[in-house]
């Protein structure tokens, strides 16, 4: 589809879901707690509630993750009134597919609409080791990076941990079809995950789960921009998760003009956080630095960028950062993106520079989304 036709679809149907009529109808009913959001312990406890068998639970998961029904009706090993009880008590979908975007390299962006009509998006994108899903926490973000377009209408709301887990749900049952399996996610969609703490843990803890969706704890990243309170709380989890921080400038002046929240969260304390992440859980993390031309990706700026990071156990992921209209940066030329590597390398600091993903699709986290958000009445 080409992109006029497509950002004409998109619209189309966000003035559809907009409409007042549909609008108030979704306000009025009674909108379920969706399932996902539950342990399995948490189900152990609701049907015992219920006066129902613990070991139910079990069975519900194996439903949920591992045949990954789309009824509760299929739920064919539970009884008739147990299977009541849950289509009365939750939702088995709370997303809905509006717009399902395929690059020519695999790449599928999702827009998914919530039950409340908000929309967010999912990435599915093809490596070589797996296939890995891009998942969003927050409707929009309030952490302002400059260079970000989701933060533009700032934070909507946080993400339930059931509508992040489902975000995998759906993408893997889009796989079903192809027989392909889901085996990476990182957390590095629309939203501060650390922002919305409580609900990224119970999504990690179910995504994880030998009997939920069982994605290995070294096959799921995080990503922060750098609250740093939630860094220390996230270490003392001592999880094997892989951990990544946004970091994009390699002194307080320049962070502070790419991410206002390096003028509440200080650089140097950020590093000492960074410090106690990885001495608390013996594992690296991983510098996520964004180059944008003319702004922070000169050799001078390799250099200080490998001074600051001296010493800690980690690794570079350069990520040459597309054009963004709302904001005017530009991209890096390619060979200084070769030499800014090669500065890093000189310097003995492990790096790579990412491959990108879907260009001949909406590339930049948020974009296919700001579409939509004009239409957008909440
Ligand atoms: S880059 Fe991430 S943390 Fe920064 S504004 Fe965008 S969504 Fe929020």
């Amino acid at each position: 589809m080409n992109s006029d036709i497509l950002n004409k679809r998109i619209n189309e149907l966000v003035e559809h879901i907009n409409t007042p009529e549909k609008r108030k109808k979704k306000e009025n009913s009674n909108l379920k707690e969706s399932i996902y959001t539950f342990t399995l312990d948490e189900l152990k406890e609701w049907l015992q509630e219920q006066g129902e068998k613990p070991f139910r639970a079990a069975q519900i998961y194996d439903w949920l993750y591992n045949k990954r029904v789309k009824t509760f009706d299929e739920m064919t090993n539970l009884p008739k009134q147990l299977r009541e009880k849950l289509k009365e008590r939750f939702a088995l979908s709370t997303l809905s597919t509006i717009v399902k975007q395929e690059s020519k390299d695999g790449t599928i962006k999702f827009l998914f609409e919530l039950q409340d009509n908000y929309s967010i998006e999912t990435v599915l994108m093809r490596h070589d080791y797996g296939n890995s899903v891009c998942v969003t926490s927050q409707v929009g973000c309030r952490i302002g990076c400059t260079f970000c377009a989701s933060t533009l209408g700032g934070l909507k709301r946080h993400l339930l941990a059931g509508e992040i887990v489902e975000q995998v749900v759906k993408v893997q049952q889009a796989l079903d079809e192809a027989g392909e399996r889901v085996s990476h996610v990182v957390v590095m969609g629309i939203g501060e995950p650390f922002d919305n703490f409580d609900a990224l843990m119970k999504f990690l803890r179910v995504i994880n789960h030998e009997k939920g969706l069982n994605i290995g704890a070294r096959h799921i990243t995080v990503s922060t921009s750098g609250i740093i309170p939630k860094i220390y709380q996230f270490a003392d989890e001592k999880l094997q998760i892989n951990f990544a921080l946004s970091l994009h400038a390699p002194n307080q002046e320049l962070r502070e003009r790419l991410m206002p929240i390096a003028r509440a969260y200080k650089l140097d304390q950020l590093m000492e956080a960074i410090r106690y992440y990885t001495e608390k859980t013996g594992r690296r993390v991983t510098f996520e630095y964004g180059l944008f031309g003319g702004v922070n990706d000169s050799i001078e700026h390799a250099e200080e960028l490998a001074n600051l990071i001296k010493g800690i156990k980690c690794h570079v992921n350069l990520i040459p950062v597309n054009y963004v209209p709302e904001r005017n940066y530009v991209r890096t030329p390619r060979n200084q993106i070769f030499a800014f590597e090669r500065a890093l390398k000189k310097k003995g600091i492990n790096v790579t520079i990412r491959r990108e993903h879907g260009s001949d699709i909406d590339a930049a986290c948020g974009q296919l989304r700001a579409k939509e958000r004009v239409h957008e009445t909440r």
